[in-house]
């Protein structure tokens, strides 16, 4: 079958060359444009009702619908004044990546498949376990992201500490800061709900560990088995880094699984100023750390390290003669490491982003994160009303709007309402979250073409929006 025209191809070709450079005109201003936008319910509908055609419509035609009805139609995470949620500030490189590593599409499961592509995932599995503190053999994979990789973390620690029969009396522990993922891994795994015991922090918003001692021991008396503790290197909402060190600690005394979720903090390590915030962690067996959040990368690229590369060979590995290979520390076949079989070379494009940056460069990204948190920290607790709730911590910073004479209920709605402001007005994005049951305003710096004039202008947009909010309040 003939399935693409000559003159198909040639439209495609010159589609494609301009598209190159209308993205790189896109990434040029991308500071003009609007952070987050409003839905375009007009092309949603269209999409909608187009349904799948029987006969095919022109290149053109499908090229430019999908340009209007969907690619611009969303939110841009990678907006320089994107402070909401974990922004996404992508790195063009990590772009070039995707569109070398989607148009050659090595299949990445096997090392045979496509050699040159485990070589660089196992060249940067190394590396990011070296920077960890992790011993010369240890291992892992890369997956979608920091659930998948806190799922096939969590497997391998269970099949590593428990038996069939023990699985039904097992505690995993938690904070109240951990993310969702990893009660959520945890359920799909098989625990219950009650086999996730949710530890309180302290008012730093960090683990406390004299209560997770306490918890193990009453599960113990119990006759529970207790098996894993997962502490957060960066937590979501503060960036707070958990005690690692006495983490570690309890979990060598009591036999028991220590996990760190770094999916969005264990790029800190990458910092040659900051690493020093997560002593502790090559104290861990595994590890997640997404790349698609504060290492630049386009979706889909997170790592899953283990001290023990058998420890996932032992869950996920279905030929047990693999075991030999992946202990001898040779070329791996990742579809013995984690859940899929078929897996793109989801890692390359980080490969090519380093390669052509180099990690001083990176580190200097990581710093600036940090820094633009602590300049929004000091505009903040500089305007009068204002308070700090957690102060900047690995480029994120909480804060409120509190008026004097103002109920807490009224507090939490008129910061709610300034994120609306602001978001609203495009310029910055800023959204809100909760901690100690108060609505707070969240600010997550992670993109290097963000200013410290951005930072300036956004902190007193804020502040002007509250003022708005305010004065609308009374009148
Ligand atoms: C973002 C995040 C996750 C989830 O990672 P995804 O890549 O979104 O699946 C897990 N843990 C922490 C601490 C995170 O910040």
């Amino acid at each position: 079958m003939d399935l693409i025209r000559t003159e198909q191809k040639r439209e495609m070709g010159e589609l494609m060359k301009g598209f190159v450079d209308k993205t790189l005109d896109f990434y040029e201003a991308i500071k003009d444009r609007e952070v987050a936008r409003d839905m375009d319910e007009a092309a949603l509908a269209r999409l909608r009702s187009r349904g799948i055609p029987a006969q095919g419509r022109p290149v053109r035609e499908v090229f430019e619908e999908m340009e209007r009805d969907v690619y611009a139609n969303q939110s841009l995470v990678q907006h320089p004044r994107c402070f909401a949620c974990v922004p996404s500030p992508v790195s063009l490189f990590s772009w070039m990546g995707d569109i070398m590593t989607n148009a050659y599409d090595p299949h990445a499961g096997s090392f045979l498949n496509a050699p040159g592509a485990g070589c660089v995932e196992q060249e940067l599995i190394r590396w990011m376990c070296g920077l960890a503190g992790y011993p010369e053999h240890a291992g892992g994979l890369f997956v979608s992201g920091g659930s998948m990789a806190n799922l096939t973390a969590l497997t391998a620690a269970r099949d590593a500490k428990l038996t069939y029969a023990e699985r039904e009396d097992a505690v995993a522990y938690v904070s109240d800061q951990t993310h969702s993922s990893v009660a959520k891994g945890l359920l799909i795994i098989g625990f219950r709900p009650d086999q996730v015991r949710s530890i309180p922090s302290d008012s730093a918003f960090r683990m406390r560990t004299d209560q997770l001692e306490a918890a193990i021991r009453e599960d113990l008396a119990a006759g529970r088995k207790p098996f894993a503790v997962i502490a957060t290197a960066g937590t979501t909402n503060t960036g707070s880094i958990d005690p690692l060190e006495e983490i570690a600690s309890i979990c060598e005394a009591y036999g028991l699984w220590m996990h760190v979720d770094g999916a969005y903090g264990a790029s800190i390590l990458v910092s040659k100023t900051r690493r020093s915030l997560l002593k502790g962690i090559e104290r861990s067996h595994s590890l997640s750390w997404d790349a698609h959040k504060w290492l630049m990368q386009t979706y889909g690229c997170s790592a899953v390290l283990v001290r023990d590369p058998q420890s996932l060979a032992r869950s996920f590995a279905v030929h047990p003669e693999y075991l030999k290979d992946v202990s001898a520390g040779e070329n791996v076949n990742f579809w013995d490491l984690g859940p899929e079989l078929t897996r793109p070379a989801r890692a390359l494009k980080l490969w090519i982003t380093l390669q052509i940056m180099g990690s001083d460069a990176m580190s200097e990204v990581i710093d600036h994160g940090c820094e633009l948190a602590e300049t929004a920290e000091e505009a903040i607790r500089r305007l009068p009303g204002w308070e700090i709730v957690s102060p900047a911590g690995q480029a994120i910073v909480n804060f409120r709007c509190a008026p004097a004479g103002m109920s807490e209920s009224a507090r939490d709605e008129l910061n709610q309402r300034i994120s609306r402001e602001i978001s609203a007005g495009g310029f910055a994005q800023v959204l809100t979250t909760e901690l100690n049951g108060r609505k707070v305003l969240r600010i997550c710096a992670l993109n290097p073409a963000a200013t410290r004039e951005d930072m300036l202008k956004t902190v007193s947009l804020l502040d002007r929006c509250a003022r708005k909010a305010i004065g609308r309040r009374s009148a």
